[in-house]
């Protein structure tokens, strides 16, 4: 079993500086992050073979009999285990100084919560909020109820009665175990997660009558979400300490808010524009009129002009939705549609059938009235 070279591995040179091997190191992480490639064996390998170089070349000590004596270095009882011996949990605790307050809730993988149980972290929570194109328009703050698991009151989330704790018997207050194992390697040392107190060194004397011993109650919360304008459905936003409260202290996991958006009852939105299906009579399309046409948030007036031909499209500079995160704003489109009458009396028929005979009313498309069903195919 042949292993990389520890510096081809991160791919950097053998006189780089720690500056470039973290970043370099922080970028194969954030790619082969199991968060990001949930079940993927040879993205996980990647990641903990990753992990195991950075581990040696960030630590001057553990550098210099590397680049002196190479792998072999720590073979055997070296008090550093081989890279498969290497436990996520060593691997994320390093997380906090490589990527400071990145957080990868974003990937949004829940999975890793029960890996890093080192940190003690209550779960994310994902919602849905959904909004109106108002809502879009102008931004808005929503209050919702969220069903959670809060830190209990009675015990303070501790989940020890009267906050007696006795120091772990398994780990001696560690929360590490560590294990050595005899392989065709040498001997390997791993440490992990102490199972009888999940990482935290100590064991309640009694449990919370409250929670029992738990930490956490179910409850709920009412949560502030402060929506910017021009979200779109499907976007997601985090709100960092608003999920679930971890058992027995620790850190709240996260709120994952996805955005949806509602249906409005005449405007369909199309990125920042908003397309209008207007119905104009034969006679308004012959000799013009003005209509009220619906914005997001009231109606307005516009003159359509005597000759308006079905399928011309008037534009509404700067009536649609802004684009998060930058200026300006979409039009709204109105599509103009003549609505030809379905029944007829026997006066109107014959009124009609005079005009026909006009040589007004024979169709005499101008160019650009022939084109339009090329720009109307691409916008309905
Ligand atoms: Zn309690
Ligand atoms: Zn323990």
């Amino acid at each position: 079993m042949s292993k990389r070279d520890y510096y081809e591995i991160l791919g950097v040179s053998k006189n780089s500086d720690k500056a470039e091997i973290k970043k370099a190191y922080r970028k194969i992480a954030v790619k082969y992050h199991p968060d990001k490639n949930p079940g993927d064996k040879e993205a996980e390998e990647k990641f903990k073979e990753a992990a195991e170089a950075y581990e040696v070349l960030s630590n001057d000590d553990k550098r210099a009999k590397y680049d002196r004596f190479g792998h072999s270095a720590f073979d055997g009882a070296s008090g550093f285990g081989d890279g498969g011996g290497m436990s996520m949990d060593d691997i994320f605790s390093h997380f906090g100084d490589i990527f400071g307050g990145f957080g990868f809730g974003g990937f949004g993988g829940s999975s890793s919560a029960g890996r890093r149980q080192r940190v003690n972290k209550g779960t994310n929570l994902r919602i849905k909020v959904k909004l109106s194109l108002k809502d879009i328009l102008n931004g808005t703050t929503k209050k919702i109820k969220v069903k959670k698991y809060l830190a209990c009151s009675h015990c303070g989330g501790t989940g020890a009665e009267n906050s007696e704790v006795d120091t772990c018997q398994t780990c001696h207050g560690s929360g590490q175990v560590i294990r050595v194992q005899n392989t065709f390697l040498g001997q390997m040392q791993t440490s992990s997660t102490c199972p009888s107190c999940h990482g935290q060194g100590t064991v309640i004397k009694k449990k919370c009558s409250y929670c029992h011993g738990e930490g956490v109650i179910q409850g709920e919360e009412i949560v502030k979400v402060n929506v910017p304008s021009g979200v779109a459905e499907g976007m997601q936003m985090k709100i960092a300490g608003k999920g679930n409260a971890a058992r027995r202290g620790g850190v709240n996991g996260d709120l994952i808010v996805i955005f949806e958006e509602e249906e409005h009852p005449e405007l369909i939105r199309d990125e920042n524009d908003l397309l209008y299906n207007l119905f104009i009579s034969f006679p308004e399309a012959a000799l013009g009129t003005s209509v009220e046409v619906p914005t997001i948030e009231s109606n307005v007036k516009i003159k359509i002009q005597p000759g308006i031909q079905s399928g011309k499209i008037l534009r509404l500079r700067g009536k649609g939705l802004p684009s998060y995160g930058s200026y300006g704003k979409g039009d709204i489109l109105v599509k103009v549609n003549v609505w030809v009458p379905k029944n007829l009396d026997k006066d109107e028929k014959r009124i009609l059938e005079k005009l026909s005979a006009s040589p007004n009313f024979t169709p005499k498309p101008e160019a650009d009235e022939k084109s339009f069903f090329d720009k109307v195919k691409d916008m309905f």
